[in-house]
């Protein structure tokens, strides 16, 4: 039998969750028959999303149109979070091992835990259950995130205790295009952002070509992406006392992550920063890096997500290394994620939503391309009406 005690009790609990409910999640009730679970179990939705880009995307290696993405949705009391899993083909995850991961975890993980306050342990939990699967992780430990930071009523940057203005401007990738026409487009396309990327790793006559072209119309600064496409030490070398005459200010990866000898030997003598991207995938690897890089890229989908991600900046910080977040190609949900951890890095590349042209979520905001972190709670996250039933 309910008593008035109890009655009261609950419509307490009710009121606040309500209070506290982003219009997207009321949004997302009215319209979709996957309830935002109001019991103190956690439940984990998750839908399927294939990402299409604005542009054909041209790295060192390899070239696509779209991205396959699953969205996740935890909810607890009342309460819900957003999260995602984006899987550029390289990775080796699918939308199928996503989905046959999630379901791991809602039968081995979810029912040993009644509330979402322990991240830790769900997220070590989580980790446990293989040894890869890095996107899939992520999806359950944003989602994490963005579901405590909105039964907090608080955003992450403030949770961390990240001061928001340091939020540094983003970079805005220009991918490699044999066509001078197509890259003067993706240009005009980026002439809101104050800082360019671009992905160089190809030959020395299209590398220098691409460097020579935008530098005749663009005096933004620029960073490079060599995505370990130069081959010989002595080579990468060079090409980087070339960049640095040509205004570059730094270099992400130039070569294999399996020739660390000589990435080493490169940052020794490198006039401008190398910061390991591909080299770095998790925690453990800061260990091996350091002395042979100056700094890190931190990707989400590479490091299993916020938490550790948060934790990889403490480590690399304490050896005096330099920090650069990065993203895939992502919506607005894993952007707004990493942008939480932005204020305390040199570098961000968190252009990944501006790629999309299907982003289904509305989140962190670029002003003039600076990454500007809201007061909203969680991850501040709103879906765009009629793109996804979660
Ligand atoms: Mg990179």
């Amino acid at each position: 039998m309910t008593t008035r005690r109890d009655f009261l009790k609950t419509a307490g609990v009710l009121t606040a969750a309500t209070a506290f409910m982003k219009p997207s999640d009321i949004f997302a009730q009215k319209n979709n028959p996957k309830k935002i679970s109001t019991s103190k179990k956690l439940q984990l939705d998750w839908e399927n999303f294939d990402g299409i880009m604005k542009f054909t995307f041209t790295v060192s290696g390899s070239s696509r149109k779209g991205t396959p993405i699953v969205i996740t949705r935890l909810s607890w009391n009342g309460y819900s979070g957003y999260g995602e899993a984006a899987m550029p083909p390289y990775l080796g995850e699918t939308q199928a091992s996503v989905n046959d991961f999630l379901k791991k975890v809602v039968e081995n993980v979810l029912p040993k835990f009644d509330n979402p306050f322990c991240i830790q342990d769900i997220m070590l939990a989580v980790d446990k259950l293989s040894t890869n699967n890095t996107a899939a992780k992520a999806s359950v430990d944003i989602a994490l995130h963005d579901l405590v930071g909105n039964v907090m009523g608080q955003p992450w940057w403030k949770i961390w205790g990240f001061d928001s203005s340091k939020a540094p401007y983003t970079s805005y990738t220009i991918g490699y295009d044999a066509s001078d026409e197509m890259i003067n487009t993706k240009l005009d396309e980026a002439n809101w952002n104050k800082i360019i990327k671009v992905k160089l790793g190809m030959t020395e006559a299209e590398d220098k070509r691409m460097i020579n072209l935008i530098r005749a119309r663009d005096s933004r600064p620029i960073i490079i992406d060599a995505n370990q496409g130069w081959k010989d030490k002595y080579y990468a070398l060079d090409m980087i006392h070339w960049l640095k005459e040509q205004g570059i200010s730094m270099i992400e990866q130039p070569m294999s992550k399996y020739y660390l000898d000589d990435i080493a030997w490169i940052t020794e003598r490198s006039p401008l920063p190398i910061i390991a991207d591909e080299s770095c995938q998790r925690l453990t690897d800061i260990r091996t890096l350091h002395g042979a890089y100056h700094g890190i890229n931190i990707k989400l989908m590479k490091c299993t997500g916020m938490r550790e991600a948060r934790e990889m900046v403490s480590l690399a910080k304490a050896l005096h290394m330099k920090l650069m977040i990065g993203c895939m190609t992502e919506t607005s949900i894993a952007i707004s994620a990493a942008a939480q951890l932005s204020p305390e890095m040199e570098w961000a590349d968190l252009d990944g939503n501006y790629l999309l042209g299907n982003d289904c979520f509305d989140g962190m905001k670029l002003v003039d391309g600076k990454i500007t972190l809201e007061d909203k709670p969680g991850l501040g996250l709103t879906p765009k009406p009629g793109i996804i039933k979660l």
